[in-house]
């Protein structure tokens, strides 16, 4: 396995940069090949682009020395033209959640490469999504639970029917294609690893319960089969499925019968021995089991807090995507 690494400084040799990436080749056994952005270095490297299992590109130079690639995400459609199925990441030492400064595949920072295991499966996992043809040999490395295989299928459906882009030998402008492995990579970064869904955060499954995060963390080992084990969970933080999280809790001994008579919230979170303050409270009302999650208005770390719905506000900037949701939007005054 190789990868190439694009990066202004590639160069110098105290680059922090390449001490990250000679840890990966002796732990991980990844070669790379680490270059300028300048045109002779990338001429070689593109026609043989196939070669790499992955292309990392440096998102800021601050050496201009191109006048042709002045950031890292110019040359994302570069590379994407000659090559459909080879994933493209822009590595940046700034944090970016947002998928707004560009075109490219993943937003990166060097912590996640200086996570040598986590990196190595990730390059194995492009592998094995290079593979997918259908989407069921794409349902089965998400290792999800059985009774939720046939939603899957239904939100890959787009996906699947998407004519079968094939790269363009000839090098025109005119369309980028994009080979299946990379939508599917896309997808799942961009809504099934992301969004609460059938996957939910930690937040979105202490809300289920009824609880906070901090006693959910408490209760930890109980949901561990629920936990997300499926491609790229070593690049993600943790997920549950909320259907297993449904069928682990309807399995506690329940001698009052709590379930039958409460609500799931309130009975789990009664079973969870929540005190007063581990109950899940709502950001703007204080009031027990808030049924969403929201970002506060204005807040740039677009972190999540337990909200009710009827506290919160619905956000029409934000496409919505069926069997997923949107975070909904605290107005704080
Ligand atoms: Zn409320």
């Amino acid at each position: 396995m190789k990868i190439l690494v694009v990066d202004d400084r590639a160069n110098e040799k105290d680059h922090p940069r390449k001490v990250l990436l000679e840890a990966i080749k002796e732990k991980e056994s990844i070669e790379y090949d680490f270059i300028e952005p300048v045109e002779d270095q990338l001429k070689g490297k593109i026609n043989r682009i196939n070669d790499y299992s992955l292309i990392i590109i440096d998102y800021k130079f601050d050496r201009i020395r191109s006048s042709l690639f002045k950031a890292g995400d110019s040359l994302y459609s570069v590379f994407r033209s000659r090559t459909n199925s080879t994933p493209i990441y822009l590595v940046s030492v700034i944090t970016s959640k947002t998928n707004q400064i560009g075109e490219f595949d993943l937003f990166i920072k060097d912590e996640f490469l200086a996570n040598h295991s986590a990196f190595g499966l990730d390059i194995k996992d492009h592998k094995k999504l290079k593979s997918c043809t259908t989407s069921s040999d794409f349902i089965d490395l998400l290792l999800s639970p059985d009774d939720i295989e046939e939603d899957l299928g239904l939100m890959l459906k787009p996906i699947f029917s998407k004519p079968n882009n094939t790269c363009d030998n000839e090098g025109s402008e005119v369309s980028i294609s994009e080979g299946i492995n990379i939508l599917l990579f896309r997808w799942l970064m961009q809504s099934l690893l992301k969004k609460e869904g059938p996957l939910v955060s930690m937040g979105g499954a202490a809300l289920m319960l009824g609880i906070t995060e901090g006693h959910f963390q408490t209760h930890l080992d109980k949901f561990e089969d629920a936990k997300y084990q499926g491609l790229f969970h070593e690049s993600v933080e943790d997920r549950w499925w909320v259907s297993l999280i449904e069928d682990i809790a309807l399995s506690w001994d329940d001698p009052e019968s709590l379930y039958s008579t409460l609500s799931f919230k309130e009975a789990s979170s009664i079973l969870l021995e929540a005190k007063e303050s581990n109950y899940s409270t709502c950001t703007l009302c204080g009031e027990r089991y808030p049924d969403s999650l929201g970002i506060i208005s204005g807040d740039d770390t677009k972190k999540l807090y337990p909200v009710h719905t009827a506290c919160s506000e619905f956000q029409d900037s934000i496409e919505k995507e069926p069997f997923f949701k949107n975070p909904r939007l605290i107005e704080s005054s």
